[in-house]
């Protein structure tokens, strides 16, 4: 079959032929029907290096992936071959706390883990193939009518991923709040979808293009602001009195990107950094408001998975998809780089 492989760091990943994954006990073989092309793997091809990820290359791209099942492996029960599925893309050790409720995204055994803070194209196999072998069948969710693997396999991650960090902040997302999105990408158009269909809050979108935030309109926005020195005014002036933004999303997660968001908060807020640009943010006792919370999230539990699904299955969110054939794989990432792709690029073997 073939694979779109990453066979060393700081290199582009080619297409080349490989066996066929053969399910061992309790493992799954997926048809792959649709898999997204992440920024997170132009950071894997352009910047890490060896002993920054305790995994490397070589290993098979794409780590948002959706499709039919294949192939069962002994005893695996609950499944049928033909049927639609999602994989969870992060593969814990599978028996730790967090691993047991879901939560394998932050798994406390990473150790144990077939690939730590990692999963299936991120250091083991993934998508971007013909067939996909899933270590467990714990990682597959059945799709829901009305969902296709093409529009599931992007909501694995580049909607799982702001799912949860819209989730975790919905208690201060109440009639009134403002919620303010950096970066409508992948990740960020969704958001803004999200945002929409759980809470009652303004949306306010920011981003240096201008197609982005023609799209983050489309999508449902209240207000769009472009990048650069008005912005943190803008987006102020564009909450209710002018108070500042109670949830922040930074889809970005450069130095300027956070300076934004923090200039942008309210007092009690969230900041969450959610992009991986690599930016920081001083925090000191008069630096940002009183009791703003920042932090960081990765990706997203499995139960979570299960109702961002739902979302999608029901027409709430609905990514805007760019789709390339496997042999077209590596434009899909020129375009992605370029900043030419409107939301997700997904590859379609
Ligand atoms: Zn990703
Ligand atoms: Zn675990």
């Amino acid at each position: 079959m073939r694979a779109l492989r990453l066979l060393e760091w700081k290199s582009d990943p080619v297409l080349v032929e490989v066996e066929e994954p053969v399910p061992g006990p309790g493992q799954v073989v997926v048809r792959v029907g649709g898999a997204g092309a992440c920024h997170s793997d132009l950071h894997l091809m352009r910047e890490f290096e060896a002993g920054l990820l305790p995994w490397g290359p070589p290993f098979t791209l794409g780590h948002e992936n959706a499709g039919w099942v294949h192939a069962l492996g002994d005893g695996v029960r609950g499944l049928e071959v033909g049927q639609p599925v999602a994989v969870h893309g992060a593969w814990g050790c599978g028996s730790c706390d967090r691993c047991r409720v879901g939560m394998e995204n932050y798994c406390d055994d990473p150790g144990a883990a077939p690939a730590p803070m990692g999963g299936g194209g991120l250091g083991l196999d993934g998508g971007m193939a013909d067939l996909l072998l899933v270590p467990d069948a714990r990682h597959l969710v059945p799709l829901p009518d009305g969902l296709d693997p093409v529009h599931a396999a992007p909501l694995t991650d580049a909607g799982l991923t702001p799912y949860h960090a819209v989730r975790r902040s919905w208690p201060k997302l109440v009639p009134g709040s403002t919620a303010v999105v950096i970066g409508v990408g992948g990740l960020g158009h969704l958001a803004v979808q999200i945002l929409k269909a759980t809470t009652a809050a303004r949306v306010v979108a920011v981003d240096t293009r201008a197609a982005a935030l023609e799209l983050a309109a489309g999508c449902g926005a209240d207000a769009m602001v472009p990048a650069g020195p008005e912005a943190p005014a803008q987006v102020r002036a564009a909450t209710a009195s002018g108070r500042g933004a109670d949830v922040v999303l930074d889809f970005v997660g450069s130095d300027s990107t956070m300076a934004l968001g923090a200039s942008a908060s309210r007092m009690l807020g969230d900041l969450t950094v959610v992009g991986i640009a690599g930016g920081t943010l001083p925090v000191s006792f008069f630096s940002v408001p009183y009791e703003l919370s920042i932090q960081t999230t990765y990706w997203g539990s499995r139960p979570e998975l299960v109702e961002m699904l739902d979302l999608g299955a029901r027409g709430l969110v609905v990514p805007r998809i760019t789709t390339f054939p496997l042999e077209k794989a590596a434009d899909a990432y020129r375009a992605m780089e370029a900043g030419e792709i409107e939301g997700r690029a997904v590859v379609v073997p």
